[in-house]
């Protein structure tokens, strides 16, 4: 983590723009202050990726929220969509180059955040081929790379960089269940059990539709037992598999298939 800020810092004083990708399903959580404490007033766009699985009111809300920080400009997309981000994110960065090297000049962009919020895929699309690695495990973007795209950017990507301690148990709650953090380094179940409070509380309308449920289960508990007995989940004596139930609720929330959840809304 010391190395990947010393490679930011070290970094930053080439960059005319910086591009901060975020998970839109929580753009506080997983931005890393880092980023903000290293980039100081450097013009900054703050992507809000992975909209299409983010709640779109909370998102807007997020939107106005960043509206009027000081050069900073927010935005949301999904960085798979090519409609999304090809023309926009260019264009933004053009605009914002605070000392434009002057017609025809390269502007020099670097994208940074923490791993799993879609870096490389951004990347991949703007370059309109596959330039750097994307996984579903955090940390797959191990070194630093750059790649020139065609309408005079320079794009270079950093490694995922997690801040070196979180201090919030719900900060880590969240990320862990966005996937940012790996399945290994935190109790699954106990993820489960938040998300399952979360959801119950938040989203139960989409609990019902998605488990077919006649009736909301009271608690989070009860709710982990149910789906994991519709999914057919049980070990031998009758007892539902609590392990596999957490990894469907996990993985549905993950690929969107419970429908589109945000995990915080602005202060
Ligand atoms: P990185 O670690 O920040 O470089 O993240 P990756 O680009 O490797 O992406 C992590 C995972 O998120 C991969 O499974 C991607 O396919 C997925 N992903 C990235 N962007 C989006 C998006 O906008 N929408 C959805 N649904 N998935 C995305």
């Amino acid at each position: 983590m010391t190395k990947a800020r010393r490679i930011l810092a070290e970094s930053m004083p080439a960059q005319d723009v910086i591009v901060e990708v975020l998970d839109a399903r929580m753009p506080a959580a997983s931005a890393n202050p880092v980023v903000t404490e290293i980039r100081k007033q450097k013009p900054c766009i703050k992507v809000l990726n992975k909209s299409d699985l983010a709640d779109p009111v909370v998102t807007k809300a997020w939107l106005q929220h960043f509206e009027g920080s000081p050069s900073v400009v927010a935005i949301a997309v999904s960085a798979n969509q090519p409609s999304d981000v090809k023309t926009r994110i260019p264009a933004l960065c053009k605009r914002l180059a605070l000392h434009p090297r002057g017609p025809g000049k390269t502007v020099r962009v670097m994208v940074v955040g923490i791993p799993n919020v879609g870096k490389s895929t951004l990347i991949n699309t703007l370059m309109g081929r596959s330039v750097a690695k994307v996984g579903d495990e955090p940390a797959v973007t191990k070194s630093q790379q750059q790649v020139t795209l065609k309408d005079g950017m320079m794009l270079s990507d950093n490694p995922g960089i997690l801040w070196p301690k979180i201090e919030n148990e719900e900060i880590a709650y969240r990320l862990a269940l966005g996937g940012a953090i790996p399945d290994t380094a935190m109790d699954y179940e106990s993820v489960a059990t938040f998300a399952a409070r979360y959801f119950l509380r938040r989203y139960p309308q989409l609990l019902i539709a998605r488990y077919k449920l006649k009736e909301l289960p009271p608690a989070e508990d009860a709710l982990l037992a149910e789906i994991g007995r519709r999914h057919g989940c049980l070990k031998s004596g009758g007892n539902v598999d609590l392990h596999k139930a957490a990894d469907i609720l996990l993985h549905a929330f993950r690929k969107g298939v419970l429908g589109r959840i945000s995990l915080e809304a602005p202060p």
